[in-house]
């Protein structure tokens, strides 16, 4: 069965419009921005920034004025990005000594700083470490006595906060998920007691500032953050009768859904469970109310929160363009090829929906279902889960009793819509506008195939638009080989 999430309507007041048939941008006319910078293109708006940034400081500040909102990075560490997040008063979490130094060239100091990651590197704890940087979230007992190790001889006091496996399930596929014992994070109740045995014996070398969780990305249950808070009140406890000094913050993590559709409408022409995993918002509003009140009346108003929101801050901020080059049909439908696959939009190989929109036919009402594929000699490259839709075929003839069980199979295997609704004068030349491209995109690029990574530029909100990620030349494909 065909599943298509519909296409109209897509606008986003303020934001996203169309004039004369054509997307315009924060006010900005796309096919000017493919003319002036090419394409692919991500275009990033400065005013949607800064508003989820005042969103979460203002929703979780007026339940808990001492919140800490530290960006999570990875989400997207382009530098511009990250200076704009820091006029507008966020802290920053860094998952690596190259993360780290980004957010330092970015004006981040140490101390708004907290440091994750499971395998942390001996170099970069010492750099971290010397730098006085706020909390470094210890994610295993060897870690922890290699930050030991390393205080010492450095002759400091290692600021740390522990990292525990809440044991609470959040996301919607196993790879999403990152609180329970089956995922690679955080350290169990043992193990944490053993830590803090270990830390009481060297005060000198090691401080606890606090406790950290985080569950899983795109967590779409509230019920998940409403576990996490009660975990983390009940722990938070437990730990402050173990020390000799007071816990200073309580680290929520991230992982907060966002919508990627416009429209709760359209995502009514398709199973159930996309609706769930890509259409569901839990607004900081809410959150403040569900996550952050609790912990205020739990633990009172001193102690520090701080959140590691990633995904949310910036999936919505961000637009790719990427024009169609070729066409073909198969089995009665249109298959069109984009100039940007996985290389550009890594999130599309693990089976991540964005919605399309024609940027070159915004009006059009006539459509018509098309397969959206990339540019890589890779037979991956999809806008469908072509591995899913692959493994459910294998299995039903494999064992055609299954047959009975075909929905199941789908909801577990497939995991994006199989077609796109699309203008039906559709063709070679047209602009296609990718919405909430804004997370784990630039950060995820790579130059396979021997083609270039893209663009990103930056609207200011006054029409103007400026590069903040220069296109990749083909003398990059040389950066790195000696020959
Ligand atoms: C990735 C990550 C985050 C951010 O997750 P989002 O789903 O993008 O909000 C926060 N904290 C830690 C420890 C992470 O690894």
């Amino acid at each position: 069965m065909n599943q298509a999430v519909a296409l109209h309507p897509w606008e986003r007041p303020h934001h996203l419009n169309s004039e004369e048939n054509v997307l315009m941008i924060d006010g900005v006319n796309v096919n000017h921005l493919i003319k002036r910078y090419g394409s692919p293109l991500f275009v990033y708006s400065e005013n949607k920034l800064r508003e989820n940034a005042l969103d979460i400081l203002s929703s979780f500040r007026q339940v808990h004025e001492k919140t800490r909102v530290c960006f999570a990075s990875k989400a997207c560490a382009n530098l511009s990005v990250l200076k704009v997040f820091k006029e507008a008063g966020l802290s920053i979490e860094v998952n690596s000594g190259g993360e780290f130094f980004k957010a330092s060239a970015a004006g981040y100091l140490p101390e708004d700083m907290v440091f994750n990651g499971v395998a942390k590197q001996h170099n970069e704890l010492r750099e971290v470490i010397n730098a006085g940087i706020k909390a470094i979230n210890v994610d295993s007992l060897s870690e922890l006595q290699r930050i030991l190790n390393i205080a010492l001889s450095l002759n400091k006091q290692a600021n740390i906060a522990l990292r525990i496996i809440p044991e609470i399930k959040g996301g919607a596929t196993a790879g999403w998920e990152t609180g329970t014992s089956a995922s690679k994070f955080g350290m169990s109740r043992d193990e944490q007691l053993h830590a803090i045995q270990l830390i009481n014996r060297h005060p000198d070398s090691l401080k606890v500032r606090g406790i950290h969780a985080h569950i899983g990305t795109q967590v779409n249950e509230v019920s998940a953050f409403q576990a996490e808070a009660d975990f983390l009140i009940a722990y938070a406890n437990e730990i402050r009768s173990l020390l000799p000094y007071p816990l200073e913050h309580i680290n929520l993590g991230g992982g907060y859904p966002k919508n990627y559709t416009s429209h709760q409408d359209n995502l009514n022409t398709v199973s159930e469970h996309y609706k769930q995993n890509y259409r569901t918002q839990i607004d900081f509003s809410v959150l403040s109310e569900i996550l952050i009140k609790p912990i205020t009346d739990a633990l009172g108003c001193e102690i520090e929160i701080i959140v590691e929101p990633g995904r949310s801050m910036v999936s919505d901020t961000a637009i790719m363009l990427t024009r169609i080059e070729a066409e073909k049909t198969r089995n009665q439908h249109p298959v069109y090829y984009l100039d940007a696959g996985y290389s550009v939009l890594f999130d599309i190989y693990n089976g991540w929906y964005f919605h399309m929109v024609n940027a070159s036919r915004t009006d059009d009402t006539d459509t018509k279902l098309c397969r959206m594929v990339g540019p890589l000699c890779d037979s991956s490259d999809t806008y469908y889960d072509i591995e899913g839709e692959g493994s459910v075929k294998s299995l039903l003839q494999a064992e055609p009793n299954l047959e009975a069980h075909q929905e199941i199979l789908k909801k577990v295997l497939v995991r994006q819509p199989n077609m796109r609704e699309l203008p039906a004068d559709t063709q070679v030349g047209d602009v296609i506008a990718l919405l909430d491209t804004g997370a784990y995109a630039l950060e995820m690029m790579n130059e396979y195939c021997g083609r270039q990574s893209a663009a990103a530029v930056m609207l200011d909100g006054n029409q103007e638009s400026r590069l903040i990620r220069r296109r990749a030349k083909y003398e990059d494909l040389l950066t790195y080989d000696i020959s």
